[in-house]
């Protein structure tokens, strides 16, 4: 059995920053990756929007898996917070929380990164207009790397670890057996043996992590998924929001229902896109940094948070039904005007055409009453009609609503304060842990226990000097 110090299951921006980290304390140690997708250049997403206009289902979706994992041509919005993106200040702490983050950000901006903004909510008269109307924006800096310079930021890291790390590009772990003071990794050609391990599978990776969780006796917890719909609308309507923080993070308060509502992941000039978890199609968005890849639109999606209690467990079983509607009825991604919704009326190609916004993505016109939940349906109309009030226009007929937009949240995975689970030496981190959901805390993470198997914190959990 070939044997390494570490071996780091998944190659998304958790794993990517652990080994960064494992590497620039120790050069000598040896580490190897698994990645169930392709490697950087061999990702490509065959919707052309021509020829293929849809999903087709790959073995390995390159929006999801590969190196860079989901975040490779994600808009990459590295948000520096503890307000939202995960918890991993619970763990941690609130303070090296961010200094982490903010560590990450200065090796994004060391690997091509340079020259990007960093956005920050501080002082922003916005603020005040947000409650004034019923709205909370919450505080972060952002920095936008745009999905061009993120995948040059992943190609630079790459190039420093390749001849440092033994990457296995299109090689799932398959299982993970404790073995004495070790780990043994099975895929489908070998076996592999390490002193550590480093979890980090993310969200495509829930399922396996589910399964491997209930065989080595690992506790989980599961009882949260965000549903809603991506918003599609001309960018100047929400320019003054975006020129200035880039991204806000926007809370409302349903009247009706007492429910939170709140705006994700914005793309000023971006695209919606589809995404593919587990095989069921949902919606996402992004954007580009150089000019010449923007759009007139900005899109963001508009998510209530749903928490269930005992009996029922299965939140994200919730979740992909409801996606799984929608699929059923559209073939896909459903898309509609917002004021056919509002007038309880499916929308078609010619009022579509005839609209005043042109959709980035090819979806099937149809009515997201017959799939969203009431509840649900009625918090984010809602909050279309708050949006309006500080972003007059939001609230238009012809602004578009795709649908659905599903949050799947991994299991929470059991991890003490290092984030190892209860098998000494075994760590999950990143979005597969269910602790982080975002690209800013799942690379912290990897950062925070790259250092922990190397000592290279103090009992208080702050970083001491590298001698190595
Ligand atoms: C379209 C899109 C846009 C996004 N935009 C943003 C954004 O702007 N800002 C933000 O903060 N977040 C964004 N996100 C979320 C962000 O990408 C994730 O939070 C982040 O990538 C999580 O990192 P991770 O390392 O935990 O997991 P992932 O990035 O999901 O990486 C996990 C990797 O593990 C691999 N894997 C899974 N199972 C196995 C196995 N058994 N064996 C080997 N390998 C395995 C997968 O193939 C994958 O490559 C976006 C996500 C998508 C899909």
């Amino acid at each position: 059995m070939q044997k390494s110090d570490v071996i780091i299951i998944g190659a998304g921006p958790g794993g990517i920053f652990a080994a960064y980290e494992l590497l620039k304390i120790n050069k000598d140690i040896s580490i190897t990756v698994f990645e169930a997708g392709h490697s950087l250049d061999k990702r490509k997403c065959p919707i052309d929007g021509d020829k293929i206009k849809s999903c087709i289902h790959c073995q390995s979706c390159s929006i999801m898996s590969g190196f860079g994992g989901a975040g490779a041509f994600s808009d990459g919005k590295y948000n520096i917070t503890n307000d939202f993106g995960g918890t991993l200040y619970e763990y941690i702490g609130k303070k090296e929380a961010i200094d982490l983050m903010k560590y990450v950000d200065e090796i994004n901006m060391s690997h091509g990164g340079e020259g990007t903004k960093l956005y920050s909510t501080a002082g922003t008269d916005i603020k005040k207009v947000c409650l004034q109307n019923k709205l909370k924006l919450l505080d972060a800096s952002v920095r936008h790397l745009g999905t061009d310079i993120n995948y040059v930021v992943l190609k630079n890291i790459y190039n420093e670890l390749k001849d440092k790390v033994d990457f296995h590009f299109d090689e799932a772990a398959l299982t993970i057996e404790s073995r004495g003071e070790g780990f043994v990794i099975n895929t489908k050609n070998d076996s592999y043996t390490c002193d550590k391990c480093i979890v980090s599978v993310g969200r495509v990776g829930s399922k396996w992590m589910e399964r491997v969780c209930k065989e080595l006796d690992i506790p989980t917890k599961s009882n949260r998924v965000d549903i809603g719909v991506r918003v599609e609308l001309p960018a100047v309507i929400f320019s003054h929001l975006t020129d200035e923080l880039y991204e806000s993070k926007i809370v409302y308060r349903t009247h009706q229902f007492e429910d939170n509502v709140r705006t994700f992941c914005m793309n000023p000039h971006g695209i919606v896109v589809t995404e593919n978890t587990n095989g069921i199609l949902t919606v996402n968005g992004h954007s580009y940094e150089s000019a010449d890849k923007q759009t007139d639109n900005t899109n963001f999606a508009l998510l209530v948070a749903k928490h269930f209690s005992e009996p029922f467990k299965d939140s994200n079983g919730y979740g992909e039904s409801i996606a799984r509607l929608s699929n059923m009825l559209g073939g896909g991604v459903i898309v509609q005007r917002f004021g056919d919704l509002v007038r309880g009326r499916r929308s078609n190609e010619k009022r579509i055409a005839e609209g005043m916004v042109t959709p980035t993505l090819s979806a099937t016109p149809g009515d997201l009453s017959l799939v969203l939940p009431k509840r649900i349906l009625d918090g984010i109309i809602e909050m279309i009609y708050a949006l309006d009030k500080i972003a007059p226009g939001t609230a238009n007929d012809d602004t578009l609503l795709y649908g659905v937009e599903v949050k799947f949240y991994n299991m929470e995975v059991e991890l003490n304060n290092n984030l190892e689970s209860r098998y000494k030496g075994l760590y999950i981190i990143g979005d597969g842990s269910g602790v982080t959901h975002s690209l800013s805390h799942a690379s912290a993470s990897g950062v925070y226990v790259a250092r922990d198997i190397l000592g290279e914190r103090d009992g208080d959990g702050i970083l001491t000097e590298c001698l190595r």
